[in-house]
């Protein structure tokens, strides 16, 4: 019996929307083909579990990438279905579809290659990875290949006038009428949840700073409960900052390759930037940055309730602390601290 946080999240996953939203977008299913294609030489005869596997079609390009066997997991409704599409495309011999939590399914052998697609909001909203850990540490032989093997979640101050104004300063005039006693409650709309919107690299006002980088063949779930980063930045401009904006890249590394040109929370923005131009050459990178093809994903913008000024060259720093909701698991909490040019803003808000 599931408890009824985890009934709710699976019974999301029944629905079809929710799956066309996430074939549909090119840049992710493309991402996980081309790194298929790229590490076939370690799924070709051998054995892969799919954790999470949804209508199977990341089942479907492993076993059509020659694997042996694929155990595809899902505990959401949609596995009927799966199981389905795996028999209608005669795959029956290779894909074993388990309608199950990949928590409590038991398996007749260990896995060479774990696949998922476990990434929600802001990277870690629905907390899917402590599940892909836990297969992880229960199934997968030493050695063997984890995709996505890493995980970068960045932050940088964003400044977006026309979606902050058109919230807020909206009501100062509308149809000629003064609705100005709106402004407070438009504020606190706007900043007291995080929002899921596409911005454009111009609304990117600083380098981005890592907020984690996560190693898939080494990341904890102690680890995941709570994140903090701290971050200092500089201002490329004068602007008002409305918020900041979060988004993540994974990359398809071999578990020999793991250190391989990876970011680390330490380097500087623009070694940062650098490693990742390189890593791009030679690693398949799914971004779902401002500056890149959008995804479903959007990116997470966190307003302030009013902008703060920025001059050109100004540091902006803080922290920030991501944790896992108590009340629900698969929830976020998030507390942001934001100092620059003397002002300082606390800010608390819950993904649900
Ligand atoms: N792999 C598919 C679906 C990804 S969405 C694709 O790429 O299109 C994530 C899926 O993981 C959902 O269908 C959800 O029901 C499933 N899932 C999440 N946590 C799980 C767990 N602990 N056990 C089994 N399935 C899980």
């Amino acid at each position: 019996p599931l408890e009824e946080h985890d009934r709710i999240y699976f019974q999301s996953y029944s629905h079809i929307g929710i799956h066309e939203s996430m074939i549909k977008d090119r840049v992710r299913t493309d991402a996980y083909h081309t790194a298929i294609m790229r590490h076939q030489k370690f799924i070709e005869g051998k054995v892969v579990l799919d954790v999470g596997c949804g209508t199977g079609i990341l089942s479907v390009f492993c076993a059509r990438a020659g694997a042996k066997r694929v155990y595809a997991v899902d505990a959401s409704e949609i596995a009927t279905q799966a199981c389905e599409i795996v028999k209608a495309n005669n795959l029956t011999d290779q894909v074993v579809v388990i309608h199950g939590r990949v928590e409590d399914i038991d398996l007749e052998e260990k896995v060479d290659v774990i696949i998922s697609e476990w990434m929600g909001y802001m990277l870690l909203y629905e907390s899917m990875l402590p599940s892909v850990l836990f297969a992880r540490d229960k199934w997968l032989k030493p050695g063997g290949l984890i995709l996505p093997s890493h995980a970068t979640l960045f932050m940088a101050p964003i400044t977006n006038s026309e979606r902050y104004e058109g919230s807020v300063d909206f009501w100062r005039d509308v149809y000629g009428i003064d609705m100005s006693a709106l402004v407070p409650l438009a504020k606190k709309f706007t900043s007291e949840e995080p929002s899921i919107e596409i911005i454009g690299g111009e609304n990117v006002i600083s380098w981005p700073s890592v907020v984690k980088c996560i190693d898939c063949y080494n990341f904890t779930t102690e680890e995941f409960k709570s994140i903090t980063a701290k971050y200092k930045v500089s201002s490329m401009m004068l602007a008002p900052i409305h918020g900041f904006g979060f988004w993540f890249e994974v990359e398809f590394n071999g578990p020999a390759e793991s250190s391989h040109n990876f970011p680390s929370n330490l380097d500087p923005p623009e070694i940062i930037h650098k490693k990742r131009r390189r890593s791009s050459e030679d690693t398949v990178l799914l971004s779902t940055a401002p500056e890149d093809e959008p995804t479903h994903w959007h990116q997470t913008i966190l307003y302030f309730p009013d902008p703060i000024g920025v001059k050109q060259d100004q540091i902006v720093e803080g922290s920030v602390t991501i944790s896992q909701s108590e009340e629900n698991p698969r929830f976020l909490n998030i507390h942001l601290e934001c100092s620059t040019g003397g002002q300082t803003l606390v800010k608390d808000c819950a993904m649900r």
